[in-house]
């Protein structure tokens, strides 16, 4: 160091006390409190799709819960300053726009675009697309089913490291697709089905919590995992069932063997992805879960 930057040091020094001391004097006036966040989040999504999301929200640690235009509330997780989430975006709902707040303060808005998924027009036998009324009358018995198993999530996040896709196999369904049968029913594929012969052998795609095995008509032998944060996977038309409700699975545990049961034309795996009680594209959270990863310390 040389001599003038010394003296600019030295300065720099006294400056700054003086300007303490200043400051105590006039000690009275009122601390303005730190803004929660630095700017409300903008963040851009298309129908279907998740994104994760990691912004400054000067909370101690601790989930706090953000109350969202669309009526349901949102978990965000602090830790060091800041507040993370996944959002997955209503298949439904393109066009729209979703906004959180806290404390009557605007968190995050959040514009759905419009993704274009493929269509397909099937012209089946009646039987095939008409119910008998026992068929009816489980389907709608089983509707109550699903809504419970979705309904609580653990407060974290139960998982350290990015969803993997249970499978590497063909995928014979993309997610999204719509199907129009007989030129009237409708109906849209919400997961992705992979290509496997019964008996394949099915990992979890994430650690977390088995919240439901079961046998649905529409889907199958059924195993649901909560990976926290109102983050589910599904596993579905399995032919047998290899955990139990309540157990902790780590990822690539095998949870069950693929097969054909429930609504199918042949063995495959129906896997199902559901973030904040909407079905999202799980391939979407595989890529996107990485940025939760890269960007930790
Ligand atoms: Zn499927």
């Amino acid at each position: 160091m040389n001599f003038k930057n010394v003296i600019a040091l030295f300065l720099l020094v006294s400056c700054s006390q003086i300007k303490m001391n200043t400051s105590t004097e006039k000690e009275k006036a009122p601390v303005k409190p730190q803004p929660l966040i630095d700017e409300v989040v903008n963040l851009k999504l298309l129908n279907g799709k998740v994104t994760y999301s990691k912004f400054t929200f000067r909370k101690p640690d601790g989930t706090y819960v953000l109350n969202c235009s669309d009526k349901r509330n949102r978990n965000l997780l602090v830790r060091d300053g800041f507040g993370q989430i996944y959002i997955g975006a209503n298949y439904f709902a393109p066009n729209t726009n979703l906004n959180c707040s806290f404390e009557g303060q605007k968190i995050f808005n959040v514009n759905i675009g419009e993704f274009k998924y493929p269509f397909e027009t099937l012209n089946v036998a009646k039987g095939k697309v008409d119910y008998s009324p026992a068929a009816i009358k489980r389907i709608i018995k089983e509707k109550e089913i699903k809504k419970k198993i979705y309904l609580n999530s653990a407060d974290e996040f139960l998982f350290e490291k990015p969803f993997i896709k249970p499978l590497n196999s063909f995928v014979t369904s993309h997610y999204g697709k719509r199907r129009i049968f007989n030129n009237k029913k409708k109906s849209q594929h919400l997961g992705n089905d992979l290509r496997a012969r019964t008996g394949v052998k099915i990992p979890a795609a994430n650690r977390g919590k088995v919240v439901y095995v079961g046998n649905l008509f529409f889907s199958g032998n059924v195993v649901v995992i909560d990976h926290g944060m109102d983050i589910f996977t599904m596993y579905g038309h399995l032919s047998k069932i290899l955990t139990t409700k309540g157990s902790i699975v780590n990822q690539g545990d095998i949870i069950g063997l693929a097969g054909a049961t429930g609504r199918v034309s042949g063995p495959h795996l129906h896997w199902g992805v559901k973030v904040n009680g909407t079905w999202v594209d799980g391939f979407n959270l595989v890529e996107v879960s990485k940025e939760q990863f890269n960007s930790a310390k």
